[in-house]
């Protein structure tokens, strides 16, 4: 008797029961010649997928869209978007398509999308298609997010189409395969707000209550519960990103995933040289998501995630609406606690408090005169911890090593009220301060090697780097370093 093989993605899905007002089935469309770049076995792993079940020819067509496996059905999402603080009822998934979900070897369910995978009736003017350099940044530092320990989307899997995509000049095409805890954004609340649909409003929150906040379901105001829980997820993750210099560049409310996962690295960075106003996004022109205002526009986003919400609070009008915009406050509170753990951590605490954010903001000021790199100079403070012998390279960095002298004076002071023993410290640090993020200017590198010399290896030696960033081997050492000024990355780009 032979058995069966196994379906290679075991899918099971739910948002393709939701009604019809939240996609539209379609195929993803062909690509010519399809070729696999990259394939996430780990994550295969994780996802309960064997990546040895098919050849890595077919993963390329499946991952391509070409050929669609048993279980999957294919759907874009409907959702609108504030983009930049201006409402577009109608955006939607014009150049992706949920393929399905499966359930993680974890339990945990997750979706599998792919991006850049052709028109759908939410396009609009775009070809929906995605070029290669933004697929592999997207790739990289999804994997680098992730071994940082921040929620986030994750790469799965990037081919290359064989057709070249029209964007200032002509480059060759990609898809992304991207997972997801889920791909609802705020913009997907504000669809069937806009909509009036109070139906469909209670059906979504009733989806993503069961999927990622189950203990929601139970109290007593579940809409207002969810919201909460949506605020608490998106003050940690915001806070995550400040404590690595992660610039997101396009925090719209359709690229807020209430799961409170990082998702649409368009114009991401990270930054080198640490200023609170740093912007990379070449569309961010006045600023609106820069470094330090993120949180700002976290909450923002969240007051419009609560806006659609209200008609489900409660029958009580008013009532709702104070209730909601006292939990959107509580953003300000909850970011703060989460920012001063993650910046306490960052220091070597064992437990900072609210009387810590004066050492924390005097060391980013001292930064932000000269630049002071980010990465580097937390990283550097690992040693000076441990050793206060081991100074001199954190001094370096500083073109006025004085404002730094001061403040290690009263660094060290409050580390001798703490009980850590300094080794031990040293220890910790370093798994919080990472030794390595994906530099642009390494991630603009490896992508100008794909494009113009079809080598993929400087994309996975990076691959390789930023997936263990606690340790860097000495062969790998010049990963740590900041550009040069001819290295330096200025802007970044959507790439759209
Ligand atoms: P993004 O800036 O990538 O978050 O996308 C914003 C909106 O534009 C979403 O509705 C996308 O689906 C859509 N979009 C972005 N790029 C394309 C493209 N090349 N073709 C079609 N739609 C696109
Ligand atoms: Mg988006």
């Amino acid at each position: 008797m032979t058995v069966p093989a196994p379906d290679p993605i075991p899918f099971s899905n739910t948002y393709a029961r939701l009604p019809d007002a939240f996609h539209v089935r379609l195929d993803p469309d062909p690509v010519p010649d399809p070729s696999l770049i990259e394939l996430n076995h780990d994550l295969c792993r994780e996802l309960g997928i064997d990546p040895l079940a098919l050849t890595p020819e077919e993963w390329g067509q499946v991952f391509a869209g070409n050929r669609i496996l048993p279980g999957s059905e294919p759907l874009a999402m409907a959702y609108a978007g504030h983009q930049f603080g201006h409402f577009v009822p109608r955006l939607g998934d014009g150049r992706a398509v949920l393929l399905g979900e499966v359930v993680d070897v974890r339990g945990r369910r997750r979706d599998i999308q792919l991006k850049g995978s052709g028109r759908t009736p939410f396009s609009r003017r775009g070809d929906g298609r995605a070029a290669l350099g933004p697929v592999l940044r997207e790739y990289l530092v999804g994997e680098a997010m992730h071994a940082l320990g921040i929620p986030t989307t994750r790469a799965l899997a990037a081919v290359s189409t064989g057709e070249p995509v029209l964007r200032e000049t002509a480059l060759p095409g990609a898809v992304l395969t991207r997972v997801a805890a889920s791909h609802v954004r705020v913009g997907t609340f504000q669809y069937f707000a806009v909509r009036g649909d109070r139906a469909a409003l209670q059906q979504l929150a009733d989806h993503v209550a069961d999927r990622h906040y189950p203990w929601t379901r139970e109290a007593d105001q579940p809409c207002l519960a969810l919201l909460e829980a949506v605020v608490e997820a998106q003050a940690r993750l915001v806070a995550q990103w400040m404590g690595v210099g992660f610039i997101h560049g396009v925090m719209n409310t359709d690229n807020m995933a209430v799961s409170g996962e990082t998702i649409d690295f368009g114009p991401c960075a990270f930054m080198d040289g640490y200023h609170p106003d740093q912007v990379f996004s070449a569309i961010d022109t006045q600023g609106r998501y820069a470094y330090a205002n993120q949180p700002a526009m976290a909450q923002w986003n969240l007051a419009r995630l609560a806006e659609t919400l209200l008609p489900l609070i409660g029958s009580d009008e008013k009532q709702a609406l104070e209730q909601a915009t006292d939990l959107v406050n509580s953003f300000s509170s909850r970011f703060a606690r989460h920012w001063i753990d993650v910046m306490g951590l960052k220091l070597g605490l064992s437990m900072a408090d609210k009387s810590d954010i004066a050492l924390i903001q005097g060391l980013l000021q001292a930064m932000q005169q000269g630049q002071v790199d980010f990465t580097l100079c937390f990283r550097h403070l690992c040693d000076a911890a441990e050793d206060e012998t081991h100074d001199e390279p954190v001094r370096r960095l500083f073109a006025q090593p004085e404002a730094l002298v001061a403040w290690a004076q009263q660094w060290r002071s409050r580390l001798r009220q703490d009980p850590l023993p300094p080794g031990e410290r040293a220890v910790r640090m370093r798994r919080v301060n990472p030794a390595c993020i994906p530099r642009n200017h390494r991630v603009e590198q490896v992508i100008a090697a794909a494009l113009e010399a079809e080598d993929f290896e400087p994309f996975r030696r990076l691959l390789g780097v930023v997936r263990n960033p606690w340790v860097l081997a000495e062969a790998d050492q010049a990963y740590a370093r900041p550009p040069a000024p001819t290295e330096r990355v200025y802007q970044t780009f959507c790439g759209t």
